[in-house]
């Protein structure tokens, strides 16, 4: 078998990845990322690119003051127990210096002084500031052809389907401020009148979000000379006879190479979201594959085996990174249903038509209660997003547009009774769908009433900063609106998700540990194909990728001997 050397070899090329890959080289270090798709960015290209730091650079515009005990106790108490205390604490200590250095290399972030973390109710939340989001990234700067072998962004994610929105233009738009009817314009204009961009590329020259992230990350490992192969998929780690993991087997042109690594192999190869038999295996049931929003033949848990087969523990194996998720003829994947679900005027039922949770909560929290509701008998899964003629009017609804921009009539004939229902009372909508009218008809009548004295008596919807995130806040009540206008519609939501959260069980330096609770030397593992640092938890938006490249960042720092 053909042998090649370098110092570290990083599997996969999500953020975390393309991080440390980036940290190492130009610290010095001869860095080979292998992944194992035909584009680079894996999930990470396809996300909002948003990023949880408490204590950031841009705080202080936000207004918000945060410090270390606050920000750790927090943590700590959203994590309950199941990460350890150091690790988070490493966690709060690093993420900030991390987010500095991606502004070094390029990539600055701006705080999001509204966008509150997902537990209010836990002492140390902030209502905002503590997420980031990337700032617009030129796509020149990575260039072509570069940039065809980057990922692509969600469709979901776009405006149209085509031009790139971040989210600040996005909650503007949803929060129906006047403003953001100038930002559409100006953002269809700068994209159609960009000819001579648009003749090289269909993408996108201004890049938001995950698409920004991942550009920029691609631009620094070009500038400081990361050595790349895609197509390139791990096939097992190398260990010597110590026990420590000295290289890796990948598969390349059909033949398998094995890749020396004098320092270290870091995996970040993602989670097993894609892999139907460990579903079966670690997560609660009903669970489908197919339900996923993340890419198509990327995340499979190779690398949770192949850690497995060296010895490394497994933890945390049967939580995800929930979110319902829809199904979009001629979309690759599944699509997260992260914000409409919030908006007032829709709710969301089982199949005896009863609201079961508070549809504008945490997405994680939304998935569990969408299975919880399943185990009990009443049919969570799939369950029904319903709303009526008013908030079809106004507002998108997964694929579905406005009908004020685009009416049924202009709508693909083909989606009717596939991805949407529609019926002109809620006994005919009860009837196609398959859930109990009498029901369905009790909780619009609910609803109807909690929107009139601003108060949901049954979830509390719209009770926390949280959920009035993404809502109109001229309201009583941001979430809450009435459901008594026909026609009715229904959508179908799926107990999807963004990532696996379980994988191998790291130290505060991102290290392996083995059964025994002992380091693996020269193994590393990071985002989310590491057990998560959060545990079953989702502190605040940018929790999978924030941790990802924090230890990213603090593996290197270990490689290096510089903690
Ligand atoms: P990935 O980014 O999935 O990368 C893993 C890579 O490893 C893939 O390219 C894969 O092909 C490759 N790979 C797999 N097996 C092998 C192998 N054997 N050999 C080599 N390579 C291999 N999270 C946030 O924190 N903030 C957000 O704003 C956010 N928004 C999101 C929006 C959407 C629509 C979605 C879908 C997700 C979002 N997420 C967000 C979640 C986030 O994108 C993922 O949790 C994160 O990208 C996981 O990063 P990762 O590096 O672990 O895995």
């Amino acid at each position: 078998m053909a042998e090649q050397e370098y110092d570290l070899i990083v599997v996969g090329s999500g953020a975390g990845a393309l991080l440390g890959a980036i940290r190492a080289q130009e610290q010095g270090l001869k860095t080979l990322l292998v992944e194992k798709t035909d584009l680079f960015g894996g999930t990470s290209a396809l996300s909002g690119g948003g990023i949880w730091i408490p204590l950031n650079y841009d705080q202080k515009n936000s207004g918000i003051k945060d410090d270390l005990e606050t920000a750790f106790s927090y943590m700590k108490r959203c994590v309950r127990g199941m990460a350890t205390d150091d690790r988070v604490l490493a966690y709060v200590e690093t993420a900030s210096k991390m987010a500095e250095y991606l502004r070094q290399i390029g990539i600055p972030y701006r705080a999001m002084a509204k966008y509150a973390d997902y537990y209010p109710h836990i002492e140390g939340s902030k209502p905002g500031g503590r997420t980031m989001d990337p700032m617009d990234f030129n796509a020149a700067k990575l260039g072509l052809p570069a940039l065809e072998t980057m990922r692509p962004g969600a469709t979901g994610n776009m405006l149209f389907g085509k031009m790139s929105i971040n989210a600040f233009e996005a909650h503007s738009m949803l929060s129906r401020e006047l403003k953001s009817r100038f930002t559409i314009v100006g953002i269809m204009l700068k994209y159609f009148l960009d000819y001579p961009w648009r003749s090289k590329t269909t993408r996108d020259r201004r890049m938001a979000g995950g698409q920004a992230l991942i550009a920029g990350l691609l631009t620094a490992a070009n500038k400081v000379g990361v050595e790349m192969w895609c197509k390139s998929p791990l096939k097992e780690l190398v260990k010597d006879a110590s026990g420590r993991v000295t290289g890796v087997i990948v598969e390349k042109n059909g033949q398998c190479i094995q890749v020396n690594a004098k320092r270290g192999v870091m995996l970040g190869a993602g989670g097993f979201e894609r892999n139907q038999e460990m579903r079966d295996q670690y997560l609660t049931k009903p669970t489908k594959a197919e339900w996923t929003a993340t890419p198509v033949g990327g995340n499979t848990g190779d690398a949770h085996r192949a850690g497995q087969a060296v010895g490394a523990q497994l933890h945390l194996m049967d939580w995800s990174w929930g979110v319902p998720t829809m199904d979009v003829p001629k979309e690759a994947a599944f699509r997260g249903i992260f914000v409409e679900r919030s908006l007032p005027g829709c709710m969301v039922v089982n199949n005896k038509g009863q609201r079961f949770l508070d549809e504008s909560g945490p997405y994680p929290e939304f998935q569990q209660a969408m299975l919880a509701e399943h185990a009990k008998g009443n049919g969570g899964v799939p369950a029904w997003i319903v709303f009526d003629a008013s908030f079809r009017a106004q507002n998108p609804m997964g694929p579905l547009m406005p009908a004020s921009a685009i009416p049924d009539s202009k709508v693909r004939k083909s989606w009717l009774n596939n991805v949407y229902w529609k019926g002109e009372t809620l006994e005919d909508l009860a009837g196609q769908i398959g859930v109990e009218a009498a029901g369905l008809k009790d909780s619009a009548c609910r609803m109807t009433e909690y929107a009139k004295t601003g108060k949901d008596l049954d979830f509390d919807r719209g009770g926390n900063v949280f959920d009035r995130y993404y809502g109109d806040p001229r309201l009583k009540n941001p979430n809450l609106g009435p459901i008594e206008k026909g026609p009715f519609y229904a959508m179908r939501l799926w107990p999807g998700e963004i990532g696996t959260k379980g994988g191998l069980l790291t130290d505060r330096e991102g290290r392996v540990l083995n059964t025994e609770g002992q380091v693996i030397d020269g193994l590393y593992c990071v985002g989310n194909n590491s057990a998560s640092v959060m545990g079953p938890a989702y502190a605040g938006a940018g929790s999978t990728l924030g941790p990802a490249m924090t230890f990213a960042f603090r593996a290197v720092a270990d490689m290096l001997g510089k903690p």
